[in-house]
């Protein structure tokens, strides 16, 4: 059975490491798939990556499939981008990183090579929403968020106004 995880959210320390390469592709690692997958879909979002549910493996899972055409879960294991070119810039948003969101400049084409759940090689070209998606995610395994891609004053404001944020929440609480 597979539950729903917890999403760790900046500045936990987990989001700034780097996630370690998959040994193995067994049972386990099925168990910790679907357990990112749903907890991506009940978040909901479009990408999640293995270190922001506290775990240090280089996993992903994505799904850009238009909404009420149903779920079609895309899995990345050990994935590496092997070529990059063009720019795209697109506003993106992290579950990691709350109620916020900025414009980020990337390649607009990638080639990635890695493997699916089974183990078996992938090698795809993503251009577009999938190449953002992909470079937002695979980011994370190296222990880097968006928000290290955009102005450090820019960067500054937010964690002022999320301390805020957390400061009110905590006096809600008690
Ligand atoms: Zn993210």
């Amino acid at each position: 059975m597979s539950e729903k995880l917890r999403i760790f959210t900046y500045p936990d320390s987990v989001l700034k490491a780097r996630a370690e390469p998959v040994a193995n592709i067994d049972g386990d690692l099925q168990e910790v798939i679907e357990s990112m997958g749903e907890t991506m879909y009940d978040a909901p979002g479009i990408g999640l990556a293995a270190n922001q549910v506290g775990l240090l493996k280089r996993i992903l899972v994505y799904d850009l499939s238009p909404r009420g055409e149903g779920r079609k879960l895309c899995v990345l294991v050990n994935p590496e981008i092997v070529e990059g070119e063009g720019k795209i810039v697109h506003e993106e948003a992290c579950l990691s990183v709350i109620d916020y969101s900025a414009e980020v400049s990337r390649h607009a084409r990638i080639r990635v090579k890695g493997f699916d759940r089974h183990g078996s090689p992938v090698d795809l070209e993503a251009e577009d929403l999938l190449a953002v998606c992909l470079q937002h995610e695979i980011d994370h395994l190296n222990g880097v968020l968006y928000i290290d891609h955009i102005s450090s004053l820019k960067r500054a404001l937010y964690r002022k106004r999320l301390k805020k944020m957390l400061m009110k929440a905590r006096n809600t609480d008690e």
